[in-house]
């Protein structure tokens, strides 16, 4: 069992996957499995991307310039963060949005040290905002706060998938599934579990990460407890 987690959400992941980018269906179903590791001593901290309001990308293809479609991309993640502190607090469990870059009123500034003492007090802390900077994305940030915050695991949650394939199992019907693979591998097939950025910091470092499918209720206790059946990347 680990005694602390980063666990990586996609924005996605909290919308319906239509036209509800909050689906409180999945925002409760996220708050109520992290009740209950928690209640288990296991110390959470949640990185949330924010595929389901904006990417920067977006703002690109519409003519804007990366810096600001990337700005526009980061406070969509605060809104996730403010959305799964939300959801969290309703189920009573005590928490702390920290955001990268300084918001005073609305969110905690993130330090090493700050996160570092919510977490053994308990608290699961929600970082929102990415890294602070363009040119980056949420997958980088989990390694960089799982990093900082000497976490044991990131524990990657994705829609519908439950670990890392040798190619895409939607249109590959030979393709098969990874119990356990090297940073290395990951890199030399270019298999797309998270950005070159995030794969190359967590191999640098030393930290482990298992890809698991979120969508079946009770997956993310398994993976918080290192139970589940996904794929480690070490
Ligand atoms: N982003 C950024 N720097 C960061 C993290 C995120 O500029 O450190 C921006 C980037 O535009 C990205 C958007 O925020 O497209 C949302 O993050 P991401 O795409 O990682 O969200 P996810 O796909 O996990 O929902």
């Amino acid at each position: 069992m680990y005694k602390r987690v980063l666990l990586k959400l996609s924005g996605e992941a909290l919308s319906n996957g239509k036209d509800n980018p909050f689906y409180q269906e999945h925002l409760q179903n996220v708050a109520l499995e992290v009740k209950e590791v928690v209640k288990e001593g296991i110390q959470v901290a949640i990185v949330v991307g924010g595929g389901n309001l904006y990417r920067g990308k977006i703002g690109v293809s519409l003519g804007m310039d990366r810096h600001t479609g990337d700005s526009m991309g980061m406070l969509a993640t605060v809104m996730n963060a403010l959305a799964i502190s939300n959801a969290l607090t309703q189920q009573g469990v005590e928490n702390v949005v920290m955001t990268s870059i300084e918001m005073k009123g609305l969110a905690e500034h993130f330090t090493r040290n700050s996160a570092d003492k919510a977490l053994k007090e308990g608290k699961v802390v929600v970082f929102g905002g990415g890294t602070g900077h363009p040119y980056f994305s949420t997958d980088t940030t989990s390694a960089l706060r799982a990093l900082e915050t000497n976490c044991d695991v990131i524990l990657m949650a994705k829609n519908g998938v439950d670990g890392v394939y040798s190619a895409d199992p939607r249109h590959n019907k030979d393709a098969y599934k990874f119990d356990e693979i090297s940073y290395q591998e990951v890199i030399e097939r270019n298999l797309q579990v998270m950005d070159q950025t995030a794969t190359s910091l967590c191999k640098d470092n030393n930290m482990p990460l298992v890809v698991f499918n979120m969508n079946e209720k009770g997956n993310i206790v398994k993976a918080c407890k290192g139970k589940i059946n996904g794929t480690l990347v070490k």
